[in-house]
C-alpha cells in the first residue's frame, strides 16, 4: 500500500476517533443520571417532610387525648356529684346540670376532633409508605441506569482505546514529512485533507482534475494536491 493510501486510512480513523470522542462527551446517559439523582433528592426531601408531620400529629394527638381524658374526668365528677344528692339548693342545682351538659358536650367534641386527628395520622402513614416506595423505585432506576451507562462508556472506551492502537501503527507507515504536513492541514479541511480521485473528479471538492494532475497522480511517490480546494489527492 503507497504512503498516501495509508495516510487516508489514517485519516479515516482519526475521523472514527474524534466521532466516538464526541459520543462518549455527549452521551444522554450523563444528563438522564443527573435528571434521576435530582429526583431521587427530591423523593427523600418527601420522605422527610412527610415524617416531620407525622412527628407533630403524633404530639397533638397526645396532646389531644390528655385534654379529652382531663374533661371526661371533670365530667365523672360533675356527673357524681349531680347525683350523690349533696347539692340541695336549687340554683347550685341547675348551674351543675348546665355545667354537666356543656361538659358532656366537650367531651364528645374532644373526642370527634381526636378521630378526626388519628384518620389524618393514618392518612399521613400511608404517605409515607407512599414516599418511601417512590423513593425506592427511582432509586433502582439509577441504579439500573448507572450499570447500563457504565457498560456504554466502557464499550465506547475500548472502541477508542482499539482506535488509537490501530492508528500510531499506521502513523508508523507514514513518513514525517507528510505526516506533518497532513496534521497542519486536518484543522483547515475539518479532519479531511486527504480526498479520493473517482472517475478524475477530487472527492473532496467534486471539481474534475485536469489531465496534468491526473498524469501526476500515475506516480504513486508524488503528493499532488487539488488546483481547486488544496486537498492532497489519492488515486482510488
Ligand atoms: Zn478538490
Amino acid at each position: 500500500m503507497g504512503e498516501l493510501a495509508t495516510l487516508y486510512d489514517l485519516q479515516q480513523l482519526e475521523l472514527e476517533l474524534d466521532r466516538l470522542k464526541k459520543t462518549l462527551k455527549e452521551l444522554p446517559v450523563y444528563s438522564e443520571f443527573k435528571k434521576l439523582q435530582s429526583e431521587v433528592a427530591d423523593a427523600k426531601e418527601a420522605i422527610g417532610w412527610t415524617e416531620t408531620k407525622l412527628n407533630e400529629q403524633r404530639k397533638r394527638i397526645k396532646r389531644m387525648e390528655m385534654d379529652a381524658e382531663k374533661v371526661q374526668q371533670e365530667s365523672k365528677e360533675v356527673q357524681a356529684k349531680l347525683y350523690s344528692g349533696a347539692v340541695r339548693s336549687s340554683k347550685e342545682l341547675e348551674q351543675l346540670e348546665s355545667k354537666g351538659k356543656a361538659l358532656l358536650r366537650e367531651k364528645d367534641k374532644a373526642e370527634e376532633t381526636l378521630l378526626l386527628a388519628m384518620e389524618a395520622y393514618e392518612e399521613l402513614e400511608t404517605a409515607i409508605t407512599t414516599a418511601k416506595n417512590n423513593h425506592n423505585a427511582i432509586n433502582q432506576k439509577l441504579r439500573e441506569l448507572q450499570q447500563q451507562g457504565n457498560k456504554e462508556i466502557k464499550g465506547l472506551k475500548d472502541r477508542i482505546q482499539h482506535c488509537q492502537a490501530a492508528r500510531d501503527q499506521l502513523r508508523e507507515q507514514i513518513g514525517s514529512v507528510l505526516l506533518e504536513s497532513y496534521g497542519e492541514m486536518r484543522p483547515r479541511f475539518h479532519g479531511r485533507p486527504l480526498a479520493r480521485v473517482v472517475a478524475g473528479i477530487c472527492g473532496g471538492c467534486r471539481v474534475s482534475i485536469s489531465s496534468n494532475l491526473t498524469n501526476r497522480l500515475c506516480n504513486p511517490e508524488a503528493v499532488v494536491t487539488c488546483e481547486n480546494c488544496g486537498r492532497m489527492l489519492v488515486p482510488s
